[in-house]
């Protein structure tokens, strides 16, 4: 049966996305657009050809938009992960990652990004214009796309840490600027990450005025969200301040206990250049705990080449006495989990590098090389890193985004995965009350829509795309955890993405 696309949402708690309050009333969709909202809009329509829904007890919000996801290739597959928290809306390519530009041997692409976007030997896309191509039709989201900037630098200059010719740098821009033209949302920088950490902020700024002319923006996953936060923060602002490029900073927190009174003097130094007219936000996901892969927590010079280098390098002693001192996770041992392994994962998921070291009778460094071998460095953790007080003031800043930067892995994932949105809008707004109802989902909709250039997206209104979430905010909840993340959120009635019902009653339809 054809599902009609003519919908009456009857009776809810409307919430426009602006962060203005709720009022009671009706959304009118027709064919995939919301046509009136707002008290009796049904009244208007009366006795034409449409599927009224009860929503009275729900609140009636914009279609959540996950501006920091990692779904580049699993919004392909139709995966419902995030449309079951209410996401309609993807901004992939972060962080440096992106599925495209391919360069002359794609494997080195699939090397540097399968860890992150959980890919397989076959994915890879030429040009932006041909990712959106494909993506344009999945199922289960509208699919932005910035460039990652490692995968740029990989197109031009292989996978290598070093410094880019004058040459290389054009050519860079110009694909940047090709992308650009071609739909990309803007481009990510993952500073953390080899090869993209061998890149000077003048490497950066030369590709923020690529962004910067074509009024794009420019997100980071920065040097350093450590010791070095503050030096990170202060060089991406002045990136932004010399390219003209609109910044935003990814995941920002203070990893590591020693380090988070740091999260104070960042905040600080943003406040400070949006006063001075640098036009800067970030995000947060609402979690204590990081997503990542093993390998991050080395020097990332070790890197330089690729896997089969690193392995070299790992089986070598002499320059495993040279990689050790170096070996930085930023969570303490006990903290870091294993949480994929390609082989042997009852043994390794789920536990601690502190634990398996003691267990093997060594110490975690060694047990870090160690593992990497093992498992041909494909290895998924997770970082329990983080503080309350410190979520506490990143989540009810007024310039930040809430994001999910869900990362799919092969063992277990990240809760952020499953439940992000419902966390948001129990734990955080429900018990916690650090946020307004409103407010949070303002932080979901139109905010990052706004941001990223969305347009017609996130907000509840006659003329935008009906993209709707409906839920109910007294019930909303996740059971999902660091040991038994893939659980399905409860209290979510329905999600409509273009006007089509694709969650209902909790179940993707
Ligand atoms: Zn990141």
């Amino acid at each position: 049966m054809k599902q009609s696309r003519n919908t009456v949402l009857k009776g809810g708690s409307i919430i426009d996305g602006t962060g203005l309050p709720a009022i009671h009333g009706d959304v009118v969709i027709q064919n995939g657009w919301i046509v009136a909202a707002g008290e009796s809009a049904a009244t208007a329509f009366a006795g034409s050809d449409y599927n009224v829904i009860d929503c009275s007890g729900y609140a009636v919000a914009p279609g959540f938009i996950d501006v920091h996801s990692h779904s580049d290739l699993k919004v392909l597959e139709n995966h419902t992960e995030k449309l079951l928290q209410g996401v309609t809306s993807e901004v992939v390519g972060n962080c440096g990652f992106s599925p495209y530009p391919l360069p002359e041997n794609p494997g080195v692409l699939r090397e540097f990004a399968n860890g992150i976007l959980c890919g397989n030997d076959t994915w890879g896309w030429n040009s932006a214009a041909d990712y959106l191509a494909s993506a344009s039709s999945s199922h289960v989201a509208n699919v932005a796309s910035l460039v990652g900037h490692g995968s740029l630098r990989i197109k031009v200059a292989g996978n290598t840490s070093s410094e880019l010719t004058r040459r290389e740098l054009d050519t860079m821009a110009g694909l940047l600027d090709d992308a650009l033209e071609e739909g990309a949302a803007g481009f990510s920088s993952g500073l953390m990450y080899a090869p993209g950490s061998g890149a000077s902020a003048e490497e950066l700024t030369v590709l923020g005025r690529v962004a910067a002319r074509r009024n794009k923006v420019y997100a980071t996953h920065m040097r350093s969200y450590s010791a070095g936060l503050v030096e990170a923060v202060e060089e991406q602002i002045a990136v932004a301040e010399h390219s003209g490029c609109r910044l935003q900073i990814s995941h920002l927190q203070a990893a590591g206990e020693d380090y988070w009174p740091l999260q104070r003097h960042a905040i600080d130094a943003i406040e400070n250049a949006e006063r001075r007219g640098v036009d800067v936000t970030f995000d947060v996901y609402p979690w204590l705990a990081g997503s990542t892969v093993l390998t991050q927590v080395l020097p990332q010079d070790a890197l330089d080449g690729g896997i089969p280098q690193l392995m070299a390098r790992l089986r070598d002693p002499e320059q495993r006495q040279l990689i050790r001192p170096r070996i930085k996770p930023e969570a303490r041992w006990s903290g870091v989990i294993m949480t994929s392994a390609a082989t042997n994962e009852e043994a390794l998921v789920g536990r601690s590098v502190q634990d398996i070291a003691n267990e093997r009778g060594t110490d975690p460094e060694t047990t870090v090389m160690d593992i990497l071998l093992e498992q041909e460095c494909n290895v998924n953790i997770v970082e329990h890193c983080q503080s309350i007080d410190n979520l506490h003031a990143l989540l009810t800043h007024p310039l930040s985004i809430v994001i999910t930067d869900g990362v799919y892995t092969r063992g277990r994932s990240h809760p952020r995965l499953y439940a992000t949105f419902p966390l948001l809008l129990s734990d955080i707004v429900r018990e916690r009350k650090w946020l307004g109802l409103e407010d949070a989902v303002h932080k979901v909709t139109a905010k990052p829509a706004s941001r990223f250039h969305l347009n017609d997206r996130g907000r509840i209104a006659k003329g935008y795309v009906a993209d709707v979430t409906v839920f109910d905010p007294a019930r909303i909840h996740t059971n999902a955890t660091y040991e038994k993340p893939d659980v399905a959120p409860t209290g979510i009635k329905l999600v409509l993405r273009s006007g089509q019902i694709l969650v209902d009653s909790g179940v993707a339809v």
